[in-house]
């Protein structure tokens, strides 16, 4: 008998996705894939060389359970230079990837039943970690005219006596929206006066097209104090495999994170956090350059969606994604659950392109594409896109 806690949980639509791409692939079958947010680049050399002279000295041993002193050491000065937030060590905890380190903060704050405020659409591990760790999803429907951004509102309109928590992923996974600073500042007056803290996952805050990024921490020390900011270097410095991301938060927040990362795992892989070492002090320009490719395949795939009839989008402000209103197409196919799943079903099978149904983000009537991979792939799945909405 497993678990109820498992009940009502969904696997991960965008790992399950890519793990059918890869044996398709591995079957001889050329699919291109457009599912995954995974950075096509590779790891930087500078921070790979770190990682293997970790292993050359010796670094192999355990060590503290909030991470490497170094480690944490450049993410304050990172915070502190790009973000305008000043930490002290023992506020950082690294974790496992960013995934980690928000689990990591569900379990260091949430008792059962404690609900967590969730906009609509959000990225696909949200509501099934909450679920996993006996809290209580709450989702807000945003508004696409506000291109899917939670206003103080609607915020103010989901909170109850139970509230513990507001979940913001900001730039968006899947909508590449951008919060403004204005933006921000009502959602936190509302939460201040809530007794209520924010998850801040800026993961995606370093892959932007626009100047600006407020970080919700930096806009006060009150707001600081109520926000554990998520961040990591999966997608900013290609190192997805490495698993290496980290939350900042008040001392008391941190000290529970890295209590139960203690126990549960002791700490990340010490030479994954010299090699994520490498990527924060000597890689900015790697990190640059790749923001400059995904603004060029930005455009283009931009503009050639915006060739296709009857599709719309959000044009993206940061991220490597665009979520499609495939809406249009409804009354052309037949399904039993979920009009997406059907829909990227369909283009798979036919015209051998993955995408990810827009249900994995609460959302049904869209579907995600992403443009971290090969610009050809790009322009391909989507000129395929074209020809398979042609042929409905
Ligand atoms: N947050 C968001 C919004 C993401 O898209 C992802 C994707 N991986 C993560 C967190 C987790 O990142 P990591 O690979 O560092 O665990
Ligand atoms: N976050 C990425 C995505 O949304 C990677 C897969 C995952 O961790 O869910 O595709």
């Amino acid at each position: 008998m497993l678990s109820k806690r498992l009940d009502h949980i969904t696997p991960s639509y965008t790992i399950e996705i890519s793990t059918k791409v890869s044996e398709l692939k591995s079957q001889g079958i050329d699919i291109i894939n457009l599912s995954i947010g995974e950075p096509d680049f590779f790891t930087p050399d500078q921070a790979k060389n770190k990682g293997l002279q970790a292993v050359k000295e010796n670094r192999t041993k355990y060590d503290a359970a909030a991470g490497l002193k170094e480690l944490r050491n450049a993410i304050c000065n990172k915070l502190l230079e790009e973000n305008n937030i000043s930490y002290e060590l023992d506020e950082i905890v690294v974790s496992s990837g960013a995934k980690h380190s928000i689990t990591n903060t569900l379990m260091a704050l949430l008792d059962p039943g404690d609900e967590v405020i969730i906009p609509k659409p959000f990225w696909v591990s949200y509501s099934e970690m909450v679920k996993m760790i006996g809290g209580v999803p709450i989702y807000i429907e945003t508004k696409k005219d506000n291109n899917f951004k939670l206003t103080s509102n609607e915020l103010k309109n989901a909170i109850s006596s139970k509230t513990k928590l507001l979940l913001i992923n900001n730039p968006s996974n899947p909508t590449g929206a951008i919060y403004t600073e204005e933006e921000l500042r009502s959602i936190v007056n509302v939460v201040l006066n809530n007794d209520m803290y924010i998850l801040a996952d800026e993961i995606y805050e370093k892959i932007r097209y626009i100047d600006k990024f407020t970080s919700i921490a930096a806009l006060s020390g009150e707001a600081k104090e109520i926000t554990i900011t998520i961040n990591g270097l999966s997608k900013s410095a290609a190192m997805t495999g490495w698993r290496v991301g980290y939350s900042a938060s008040s001392k008391k927040i941190a000290k529970a994170i890295s209590t139960i990362q203690g126990h549960l795992v002791s700490h990340p892989s010490t030479i994954s956090q010299w090699a994520a070492y490498g990527a924060l002090t000597l890689c900015q320009d790697d990190m640059a350059q790749m923001v400059d490719v995904y603004t060029k395949r930005r455009d283009k795939a931009v503009s050639l969606l915006s060739e296709i009839d009857d599709i719309s989008f959000i044009n993206p402000q940061g991220a490597f994604y665009i979520f499609l209103d495939v809406s249009p197409f409804k009354d052309k196919f037949s399904y039993k659950d979920s009009y997406s799943v059907e829909f990227c079903k369909r283009f798979l099978e036919d015209y051998n392109v993955a995408i990810v149904p827009g249900i994995a983000f609460g959302i049904d009537d869209y579907v995600r594409i992403v443009y971290c991979a090969d610009i050809d792939d790009v322009e391909e799945g989507i000129r395929r896109l074209k020809e398979f909405i042609k042929s409905l």
